[in-house]
């Protein structure tokens, strides 16, 4: 028994000084035989949006695995604003796109079905279980949305009129990214067409959406996840939240 935090964990109750956490099935056995954990361990947990409280394991029982919250180690700060959308691409490189955009500060997750796409079927939930192990590792306080799948259209249709969306094209001729970001201010998005590329009419849509950026990331023709994770990286780089 040691003062040290031995893991984060994120979950869905309310946190507060004095307050009790019970771990779902999954999160119980991660610490009890996973990490060897026994009572009086602590821990760091995380809601996205009470803060990052430090707790310590009360109970690890066959059954329940409850901790008392004692004391809180960061406070809530702005939930992160900036939204992906990509295109579903195949089992393994999607989950890169999930956990890499989480560790790059994405907010929300926006799966967007479009022409060339090969997967039609998204896994809101599978994947928002891959967003927050990795919030969880990268210590990052919220963990981000996944939205349920659009289609290209219903997304342009809903679109928010003060939010930019930036959309990464291939063999245009348009501006990089750095400075198209670089001259905006305000809510912004991305937007990472499948491995196939956006058809013609689909692009035709989207430049004739108002709030729309065309962008380059240079002269090479990236996987989509590559320029998820590129995308994402100049956005961070140019903006704080
Ligand atoms: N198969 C297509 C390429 C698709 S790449 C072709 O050969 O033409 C997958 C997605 O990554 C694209 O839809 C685009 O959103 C993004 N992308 C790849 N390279 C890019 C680049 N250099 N600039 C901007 N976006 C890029």
């Amino acid at each position: 028994m040691t003062d040290a935090i031995k893991a984060r964990l994120y979950v869905t109750d309310a946190l507060s000084i004095g307050g009790t956490v019970a771990l779902d099935d999954d999160q119980a056995h991660y610490l009890r035989h996973v990490l060897r954990l026994a009572p009086g361990d602590a821990v760091a947990l995380f809601n996205g949006h009470d803060g990052e409280f430090r707790a310590v394991i009360a109970e690890a029982g066959k059954k329940a695995c409850r901790l008392t919250v004692e004391a809180l180690l960061r406070p809530q700060g702005p939930p992160a604003d900036l939204w992906l959308c990509f295109a579903p691409i195949k089992q393994g490189r999607i989950e890169m796109i999930v956990e890499k955009a989480t560790e790059l500060g994405a907010g929300r997750l926006l799966p967007v079905i479009t022409r060339r796409v090969q997967m039609q079927k998204v896994n809101a939930e599978r994947l928002f279980a891959h967003a927050r192990e990795a919030a969880e590792q990268c210590e990052r306080l919220d963990v981000p949305a996944v939205a349920a799948a659009v289609t290209l259209e219903t997304l342009l249709a809903d679109w928010p009129a003060d939010r930019r969306l930036f959309v990464c094209v291939e063999r245009a001729e348009a501006l990089s990214l750095l400075a198209a970001a670089q001259a905006v201010t305000g809510p912004c998005a991305l937007l990472i067409g499948p491995e196939g590329g956006f058809a013609p009419e689909e692009l035709a849509r989207i430049a004739a959406l108002p709030q729309v950026v065309p962008v380059s990331l240079g002269p090479r023709i990236l996987r989509a996840e590559t320029a998820a994770i590129a995308a994402l990286a100049i956005l961070q780089s140019v903006r704080q939240n």
